[in-house]
């Protein structure tokens, strides 16, 4: 009988938890996670997990050699820019057979009022024209892009997993909270706030979508990030069923 096949797991997302948890059975494929080590209690992953940066491009080579992995998975948060950079040229060097899980991004629909801006920078420069009250909901890192002269009067109600890393805006007040959020939630939070306008990075998924359903009940404008390109040339799956497939078909190639 072959041995089988490794498969290494860029994660850190609930798609990353998915396909780890599919894959974790089968007697062909041994799987190992790797996780960034930013998140305090990651919670428990089935099959093997390694924490922390590899050391750039060369660090991640190395690993893939020195553990003989046959198919890599870069099921890293659409907006982690730099692993996933990383995992293309790192793949390519060791010649080893790799795809992106990314999960679709969010979708516009009746009654929404989107603005779709490319960087923090830009959705900042928007902020001062639409309101005065906003929910940002961007992640912990970038928030000193809030930070100008011009929108020291409007106050910011941060949402982050992780606490958020300075500088904040002048007037910040700070929740920490995991999702997922339900509607009704997310509705009483903005309320309770009276928020005005929500910021967003096109992260996509069910777990934190509830805000942009709230936000148009409540008929605020939203404003999203769009997302960085995958790498050119690799293969991308949208969720865990198809990134199997994929590996079913690469990872015990001679
Ligand atoms: P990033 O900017 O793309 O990566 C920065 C560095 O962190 C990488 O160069 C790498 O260090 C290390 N790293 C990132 N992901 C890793 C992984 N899965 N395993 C091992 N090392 C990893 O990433 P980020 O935006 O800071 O995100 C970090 C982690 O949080 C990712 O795993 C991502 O899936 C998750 N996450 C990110 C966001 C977001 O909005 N960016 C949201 C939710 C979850 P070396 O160069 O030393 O290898």
């Amino acid at each position: 009988m072959r041995s089988p096949a490794h498969v290494l797991i860029l994660g850190g997302t609930t798609e990353a938890r998915h396909l780890a948890a599919a894959l974790a059975d089968r007697p062909d494929l041994h799987v190992t996670s790797s996780l960034a080590g930013r998140v305090a209690r990651p919670g428990a992953l089935p099959g093997d997990v390694r924490i922390g940066g590899f050391g750039g491009v060369e660090g991640l080579t190395a690993w893939l050699r020195e553990h003989r992995v046959d198919a890599l998975v870069d099921a890293t948060h659409p907006f982690a820019e730099a692993i996933s950079a990383n995992a293309a040229e790192a793949a390519q060097a060791a010649r080893v057979p790799l795809l992106t899980l990314r999960r679709p991004g969010w979708q516009a629909g009746p009654g929404d009022t989107w603005h779709s801006v490319a960087s923090l920078a830009e959705a900042a420069a928007l902020l001062p024209e639409l309101g005065e009250r906003i929910f940002l909901t961007t992640g912990r890192l970038g928030l000193s892009a809030f930070c100008g002269r011009e929108l020291d009067s409007l106050h910011f109600l941060v949402r982050s997993v992780e606490p958020p890393e300075p500088p904040l805006p002048p007037h910040a007040q700070v929740v920490l909270d995991r999702g997922p959020f339900t509607v009704e939630g997310e509705t009483a939070l903005l309320r309770e706030h009276a928020i005005d306008v929500l910021v967003t990075k096109d992260s996509g998924g069910a777990a934190t979508a509830a805000k942009l359903v709230a936000a148009r009940h409540l008929g605020l404008p939203v404003v999203v990030v769009r997302r960085p390109a995958c790498p050119q040339g690799v293969p991308v799956a949208a969720d865990a069923e198809a990134a199997l497939e994929w590996l079913l078909t690469v990872a015990h190639r001679p």
